[in-house]
């Protein structure tokens, strides 16, 4: 099958970026060999996705459906953590009675949260249909299930928010160009991406992968201005820096960025990678490592280094290392 064109620059010549596989699909991204996007190429069809986000992305990464409590306590500590984040890093630019879009809302709390704290008049999006149900029911946010293609907007927004989505769609080109259309002019887009420096990045729901400079480009090439493009961390996990956010401004003339060349950003990869996944493997048996420690050091030792570690290792008393919902 012969591979879709650049989604940034239109071109057609690629090396190998990575191939695998994850659960059972064979994946290949390819980065371009002229403005260094990489993307999963070929990747699915906005159909596809549309349909796949609807009902089967929530459940297949664990998160189940938002009436399961066991799911829907850990999906909201980390939608929380993530809301306190994104508000603090928009502060700025935040003042009263904006008007906000969020695409690909979860069940609704950045978009509460804005309202409560701003009184922001807010809208979301949100594909799969129980996740909008619950936005709506349990936190009276107007949310519509639907893909950020085929959503029709009553209005033009002064502030979108797109966290983690716009690595899933099919052409963040498309999906950029569309918001811009749903901004008005001077009117803010602050998007977040998984950083592939740190990041795994490649996974079957992944069809970008972004590094700052081509975040920055496709802003550009889409009608924004970018205000800042950087790295930073998730405050829902313990893992180094390793996301990516772009604030942007609708209009403006912005001058393109000159990115890495393909081969740089491959090295880079390769370098800064593999020590975050030596980590993510060894946090993913932490809690092992943890019964190890305390059958070695004693209960009262162990306790000792469990409260100068801020009270985050599990209590000898509770055993169990899996997080415990602070939120409903
Ligand atoms: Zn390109």
């Amino acid at each position: 099958m012969r591979p879709l064109p650049c989604d940034l620059c239109g071109a057609t010549t690629f090396a190998r970026f990575w191939r695998g596989r994850d659960r059972d699909k064979l994946l290949t991204y390819l980065i371009c060999t002229g403005c260094s996007m990489a993307s999963m190429n070929p990747r699915p069809s906005a159909e596809e996705l549309a349909s796949f986000y609807r009902s089967d992305y929530r459940r297949e990464r664990g998160i189940g459906d938002p009436w399961r409590t066991d799911s829907v306590s850990r999906h909201l500590i980390s939608e929380r953590q993530r809301a306190i984040q994104v508000i603090h890093l928009l502060q700025p630019y935040l003042s009263r009675g904006l008007s906000v879009l969020e695409i690909g809302c979860g069940t609704g709390f950045l978009l509460a949260s804005l309202r409560d704290q701003y009184d922001a008049v807010v809208e979301g999006i949100e594909p799969d249909e129980h996740y909008a149900a619950y936005a709506r029911d349990q936190r009276n946010v107007n949310v519509v299930a639907s893909t950020v293609e085929n959503f029709i907007p009553q209005k033009q927004y002064d502030l979108i928010v797109m966290v983690e989505v716009l690595e899933h769609l099919s052409s963040a080109r498309r999906a950029l160009l569309t918001m811009r259309g749903f901004l008005r002019t001077g009117g803010l887009l602050y998007v977040q991406v998984p950083d592939p420096y740190t990041h795994r990045t490649v996974a079957l729901a992944h069809t970008h992968v972004f590094i700052e400079e081509t975040l920055a480009n496709m802003l550009i090439a889409c009608g924004f201005s970018p205000v800042r493009v950087n790295t930073h961390k998730d405050a829902a996990s313990s893992m180094p820096p390793y996301l990516l956010s772009g604030l942007a401004r609708a209009g403006g003339q912005a001058s393109p960025v000159a990115a890495p060349s393909y081969r740089r950003v491959l090295l880079k990869r390769r370098l800064t990678r593999a020590p975050v996944a030596s980590l993510e493997a060894l946090y993913a048996v932490r809690g092992r490592i943890l019964m190890i420690l305390r059958a070695l050091l004693g209960r009262r030792v162990y306790e000792m280094l469990r409260k100068l570690y801020w009270g985050r290792l599990p209590s000898s008393e509770a055993p169990n290392t899996s997080p415990r919902p602070r939120d409903r």
